[in-house]
This record gives structure tokens, sequence and C-alpha cells, in this order.
């Protein structure tokens, strides 16, 4: 029965709110964890920690003009949303998306709340973004979008106050636009967003930071059960950022990376990636910014499927395999896919990207009792290798490889270790979703109790 605090904060965040189904969704996800905590520490009720964490801080929404290459004005609509600093700036990626609005990214900023407080690291919870494509714009559009975008945006970050990264659509491409534009409008060198290139402060590792600690979450949850990933077959879906890393990362650890797929179909890769398919995705989707479909016209063994919309489930989750890494976007799984994926063999799911299971799907998986990563836990070594890189800006060092791969590994792994033991005194032991909300939230409520009512 869901505990009677938990339903009254979350009737009042649905009459408030009655359009934001995704932010609804993710905050029902995190409350109805939190129960067993609840009934242990009744102080969080009594400061109101449930009303007030569900608001965020602050959140600007903004115009962004600019020209395209035709010397036509195109206006699109920014947003940040600054939603808590309880144990740190805040800090959280900007998506460049058709599909972007405020639901979408108070979620993703909810979630990012609790993700950077289970990292370890001294780091609030944000997000932002804009509805602009980057798909099919010339560099100079993207140039000159994002300096506008950013000639708004500087008036509200900071290194101490609010420090941006990438998520879909915004790359090393972007990020370097916006810092120029920062640079130039504030005369000031300083570690304001991260994902940056490595020759002006970036951090080695931050690009495949979020694939590798996503895979590096499924090891840790397949170790506490005595089992390694060596020689898995993993469906993996998307083919950005994430999907690349999760792809190479597995492929070092003798695991078989068999699906990629962007929004328009995906492949079938039977025999497992190799070394040439990887390399051939970065270029695809990296440099010459073509459609997956490419894959298989240049490799055997690779079958290539368009996507069906509106369809009740996407056939990529129903292929034979030992794992899965959802990579792409939200709700990308839903109950059916989540029954497929079981009668397919998945025991161990680690999510790459925020929220690309329904709650039907999460509640299948939990049924089942198989290894599930939520995105909160499983994909935070992106974040958590972003504070690494603003502790080198700070300290104007920059580390090696091994060094930040190294904190990564050891970053992940205290993530399991606390989502792990948290789900054992407050839920079932294993159940990742109970364990990682319960430990994400613990830290932000004590921190607001102690700040007082800000
Ligand atoms: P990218 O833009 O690099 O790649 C996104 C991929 O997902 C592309 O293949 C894209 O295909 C596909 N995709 C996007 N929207 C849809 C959609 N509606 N339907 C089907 N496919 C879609 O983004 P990232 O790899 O950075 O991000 C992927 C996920 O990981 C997101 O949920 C993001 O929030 C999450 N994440 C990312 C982090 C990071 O460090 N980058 C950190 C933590 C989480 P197409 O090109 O056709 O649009």
């Amino acid at each position: 029965m869901r505990n009677s605090y938990v339903s009254d904060v979350l009737a009042k965040v649905r009459e408030r709110d009655p359009n934001q189904p995704e932010f609804l969704q993710a905050v029902e996800e995190v409350l109805d964890s939190l129960g067993g905590l609840l009934e242990k520490h009744p102080e969080y009720q009594q400061h109101q920690i449930l009303d007030r964490v569900v608001e965020p801080e602050r959140l600007v929404q903004f115009r962004v003009p600019w020209l395209d290459d035709t010397n036509t004005v195109q206006v699109n609509r920014g947003f940040r949303i600054q939603f808590n600093s309880a144990i740190g700036p805040y800090k959280g990626g900007l998506r460049f998306h058709p599909s972007v609005n405020l639901s979408i990214l108070k979620f993703l900023a909810f979630e990012q709340v609790f993700k950077n407080s289970l990292t370890g690291q001294p780091i609030g919870g944000g997000k932002g973004g804009c509805d602009f494509d980057p798909k099919g714009k010339s560099d100079h559009e993207v140039m000159r979008f994002c300096q506008s975008f950013m000639t708004e945006l500087s008036k509200h970050i900071g290194a101490d106050t609010d420090v941006p990264a990438g998520d879909i659509g915004v790359g090393g491409r972007e990020i370097g636009f916006l810092f120029g534009q920062y640079k130039r409008l504030r005369n000031e060198f300083v570690g304001i967003l991260t994902g940056k290139p490595l020759d002006f402060g970036g951090s080695l590792v931050r690009t495949e930071a979020t694939g590798y600690g996503s895979v590096f979450f499924a090891c840790e949850m397949l170790n506490a059960k005595s089992q390694n990933i060596s020689g898995k077959r993993c469906l993996v879906s998307g083919s950005g950022n994430v999907s690349q890393y999760t792809c190479e990362k597995l492929m070092q650890l003798g695991a078989a990376p068999i699906s990629v797929s962007d929004s328009s179909g995906w492949v079938h890769i039977k025999d497992g990636m190799t070394a040439d398919i990887l390399e051939e995705l970065k270029q695809l989707k990296n440099v010459r910014r073509g459609r997956i479909h490419e894959l298989a016209e240049k490799f055997k063994g690779v079958d290539y499927h368009d996507t069906v919309r509106d369809a009740d489930h996407n056939p990529l989750w129903a292929q034979t395999a030992d794992c899965a890494f959802p990579s792409a976007t939200q709700n990308e799984i839903n109950a059916k896919d989540a029954k497929n994926l079981i009668a397919g063999g998945v025991k161990v799911i680690s999510e790459g990207a925020n929220m690309p299971s329904s709650p039907e799907a999460i509640n299948t998986f939990l049924d089942a009792k198989i290894m599930f990563g939520p995105g909160k836990a499983a994909n935070a070594g992106g974040v958590a290798t972003s504070a690494l890189e603003m502790a080198q800006n700070s300290a104007r060092l920059a580390w090696s490889f091994d060094e930040v791969e190294n904190r990564l590994k050891t970053i992940m792994k205290n993530i399991h270790t606390a989502a792990f033991e948290a789900s054992k005194v407050y839920s079932w032991e294993g159940n990742y979703v109970d364990g990682a909300n319960i430990a994400g939230f613990k830290k932000i409520a004590d921190s607001m109790i102690a700040q007082g009512v800000v």
C-alpha cells in the first residue's frame, strides 16, 4: 500500500502539473520507493521534504532567435531548470531535440538530483535544453544557434552556480560553440561547461564515461551474483554517445553487442560487433552524421529493419540475448518489450538512457527478479566524470586516461554498493530501483533539513 504522505504529495503534483506526463512518471517512480524510509524517518514528513523536493528551485524559459543559412529568422524555445542545490552547484546536461518541452526537462532534472547525490560528489541537480533539431543543420547554423542560446544562458550559469554538460543532440561540437560564446561574453576562461574538448579543459574519459559506466554497473550487478560479463550477448539501442561507448567497453570485456539503432531503424549484428563495425559507427554518427541503415549496407551479417511507427513493441528487444543496454531515449521499452526481453533470455538490464523503461516494464523486471540497474544508478558515470572534469579545471590539472577511468570504476562500484545496501535495509535485496532512490534521496533530504527552509 502506498504511504499516505507520498499519496498526498503525488496528488498535489498531479493537480499542479497535469500536463507534464514525463515529470509525473519520474516523481511517482522516486516517491513510490520511499515508503519504507519515510516510516523509519518521520522527520522527513515533519520538514515537508517531499513537498519541497518536487518543486524546482528555479526555472528559466527563453527565446532563442537565430539566422539560418538562407538568412531567414528561426525562433526556438530554450530552458534551464535549476532543480536542487542542497549538496552542490546545479549540474546536468543540455538536450537539443525537437521533442524538448518543460515536462521532459523537469523529469530529467528531477532524476538528476538523486543521480548526482548517488555519485557521492558535491553536485546539485539541473537540466536544460531547447526544441532545436541539430539534424540536417550545417555547422554554421549550429554555431549561430549555440551562440544565441548561450547569450541568454550565460546570465544563469557559473562555475560555482550551475555547470551544464551535453545530452541528446549536444556533443563536443555544440559544447565547443557554447563555451566559445560564454568566454567571449564574459571574458572569463572558467569551467562553466563539462564535456569540453581536451584542448581546452576537457577531461579524458568524459566522452566514454556514461557508456563505460553503464557496463561497469552491469559488471557489479553480475559480480554480486558471482557471474561476469565475458561471453554475454548484449542488446544495445541508440547509436549516439552512450550507445557507442557501451559497445566499446562490452567488446573490451569480451562481451558481444548484437544491435544498435537510431530513430529511423535498428540493425541486428548476428555474430556480434567487431572493431571495424564500431569504428564505422563512430564515423557514421559523429563525423558524417548519417543514418544507421548505412551500417548494414557496408557489412555482411548486419541486417537493417525500419522502425515501425505506432507498433505495439520494438523487435530489437525481442532478440535472444543475455543482457540489454537501452541507450537511446525515455520510454523506449514498454510492458510488451519487457516481456519479450525476459522471454528472450535477458537476465541483466543496465539503463544507459534516462528512464528508458516504462513503469509497467520496470514492474515486469522487478517481478521477474532479474538484475535491473535503473538509469539513475547505471548511467551516473557521465555526470560523475563531469564532476571530475570540474575538479581538474579548478585545480588546473589534467589527469591521465587510466587515472580517470579507475576513478570512474570506483565510483560505479560505490554507487552499486550504496543502492544494494539500501535495498537490503528498506526494500528487498537486489531491488536497485528502491535502493538507488533511497540512497540518493537520503543525502538530499538530510542536507535540506540542515539548511533550513530555503
Ligand atoms: P546522442 O544524441 O548522442 O544519441 C541519442 C541516440 O538515441 C541517437 O541514436 C538517436 O537517434 C536516438 N534517439 C533519440 N531520440 C530518439 C527517439 N525518440 N526514438 C528513437 N531513438 C531516439 O545522445 P546520448 O547518447 O548522449 O544520450 C542517450 C540517452 O542517454 C539519453 O536518454 C540521455 O539523456 C542519456 N544520458 C546521456 C548522458 C551523456 O553523458 N551523454 C549521461 C546520462 C544519460 P537519432 O539520431 O535518429 O535521433
